[in-house]
């Protein structure tokens, strides 16, 4: 897959370079190209933004500079990291993951001219909050897009990810076996790999009710699943544990 990010501070693009991100760019699972937005200034100081036209406070990205980076990538899906936009959650990552070329188009100072918009396919925003620019949500996509293209990461980590199949990931204990007095949960350790699978799925469905309950209200349960998640919520109401 190919990855075009513009950006008018390309250092900050550096840290895809790192972990499986790192691996997937070595192994040409992902092609990432950054294109230096300040090479299309047409000011020999190479700005690439000037005041706001109605005043107030903040510069603003002169439009013939962006369509000048964005014509200079070909046929691509354009997508504007932006507050107002979409906001990003594990579909639309997966929806983006199936395309061959993309290009993130990083914002700075009060944002984009407004006239670029026919030049672009798709707003997306990564939370309901202000950062100072789109380098950061940049890298936020090309992370989480990237573990979702096949090969990059086991399939099987993927499934089991929290919002994949629109429960929250059950919890995950490794050796020792008993710490500081906290022992794993029995049932991980007798080999019963239905009971684990039930337990895991209790698990799942429990978290998602006690910390996302908003997630359970878009998600049909089977019988199996409500089964699982009423013996979670008795257990918790009795003991106030969440397992058994
Ligand atoms: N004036 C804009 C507003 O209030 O909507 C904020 C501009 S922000 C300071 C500068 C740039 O950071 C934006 O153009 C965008 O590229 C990026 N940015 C900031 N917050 C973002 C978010 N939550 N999601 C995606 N991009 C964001």
């Amino acid at each position: 897959m190919i990855i075009n990010v513009i950006t008018s501070i390309p250092d900050i693009l550096d840290a895809a370079n790192h972990g499986i991100l790192g691996h997937a760019i070595k192994n040409k699972q992902i092609t990432l190209n950054i294109i230096p937005l300040r090479a299309f200034s047409d000011r020999a100081d190479g700005r690439i933004d000037d005041r706001p036209y109605g005043g107030g406070a903040g510069m603003v990205i002169q439009p013939h500079v962006m369509s000048k980076a964005i014509a200079s990538i070909g046929k691509s899906h354009f997508i504007e990291l932006c507050p107002k936009g979409q906001r990003l959650n594990q579909k639309l990552a997966r929806s983006f993951a199936k395309k061959d070329n993309i290009t993130l188009i990083c914002g700075r100072y009060e944002g984009i001219d407004a006239r670029i918009e026919p030049l672009i396919d798709q707003k997306v925003s990564i939370g309901d909050y202000v950062l100072s620019g789109g380098e950061l949500p940049a890298l936020i996509m090309i992370d989480a897009i990237g573990r979702l293209i096949p090969g990059v990461i086991k399939t099987e980590s993927v499934e089991n990810d929290s919002f994949e199949n629109g429960l929250l990931d059950h919890e995950h204990y490794t050796r020792p076996e008993n710490w500081e007095e906290n022992k794993v949960p029995s049932v991980l350790l007798e080999g019963n790999h239905q009971k684990i699978e039930d337990y895991r799925l209790m698990q799942s469905l429990g978290k998602t009710w006690l910390n996302r309950p908003d997630l359970l209200l878009n998600r049909k349960l089977n019988e199996r699943e409500l089964a699982l998640l009423v013996k979670f919520m008795q257990n918790h109401q009795r003991r106030g544990e969440d397992y058994d």
